[in-house]
């Protein structure tokens, strides 16, 4: 599949009906999730993979995977309505994916996904509440050996340093997120955020 195609046909899918602040539920905008796919699918991390969505939200990341020929998507989020929609956009799309409610700082969570290949997400960059993103990068170092994230930038060396010897970031893809106003506290009708795609490798791998 081509880079446009899929790029299109990620921005059929539906976003959040009720967006929660608290779980910076802001959905990834089909361009930047498609370009982090296809890097990751260039990669050969993608294509007969089994890939897992941290934090999916309405799914576009694991959506986007199954497309491009993933074998198994596991995806999560602790977000019932989120999920819902995700499904929904799932079965839009004629992707199966395995779908998940849980809290990705569950201690479980070894235990309730089974590891993968690649870890693909989005996850929440800390601004509502720190150090959020810190239990996303745990969750992903245990689940697979290579994980295709996006953060915001500047927070590289942070990233670095709480990788602690675990892993090592091997690329940095820099990238913009246009994010409309969503919330009461936003003044701008878009702002634009500069982002980092990551690409986080464990030392075992
Ligand atoms: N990955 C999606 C959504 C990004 S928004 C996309 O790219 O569009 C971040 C997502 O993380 C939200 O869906 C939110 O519900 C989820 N989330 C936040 N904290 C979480 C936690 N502790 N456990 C699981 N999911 C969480």
């Amino acid at each position: 599949m081509k880079l446009n195609r899929l790029e299109r046909m990620l921005e059929k899918l539906e976003g959040f009906s009720n967006p929660s602040p608290r779980l910076e539920q802001y959905r990834t905008p089909a361009p930047l999730a498609a370009r982090l796919l296809f890097h990751a699918a260039l990669k050969g991390d993608i294509e007969g993979r089994r890939v897992c969505d941290i934090g999916c939200g309405t799914g576009i990341l694991a959506i986007g995977a199954a497309l491009l020929g993933a074998r198994e998507v596991v995806a999560v989020d602790v977000d019932r309505t989120a999920l819902e929609i995700a499904r929904r956009n799932a079965g839009r799309a004629e992707v199966e994916i395995l779908f998940l409610q849980a809290d990705i700082a569950d201690p479980a969570i070894p235990d309730l996904i089974e590891p993968c290949d690649t870890v693909v997400m989005n996850p929440p960059f800390g601004a509502q509440q720190v150090h959020a993103d810190r239990p996303f990068i745990d969750a992903a170092l245990t689940i697979a050996p290579v994980t295709y994230g996006i953060f915001n930038t500047g927070s590289r060396s942070f990233i670095s340093s709480y990788l602690t010897g675990r892993a090592e970031i091997d690329e940095v893809i820099g990238g913009l997120l246009p994010i409309r106003r969503t919330f009461a506290f936003h003044r701008d009708e878009v702002r634009e955020i500069p982002v980092e795609i990551m690409v986080l490798r464990r030392r075992d791998a």
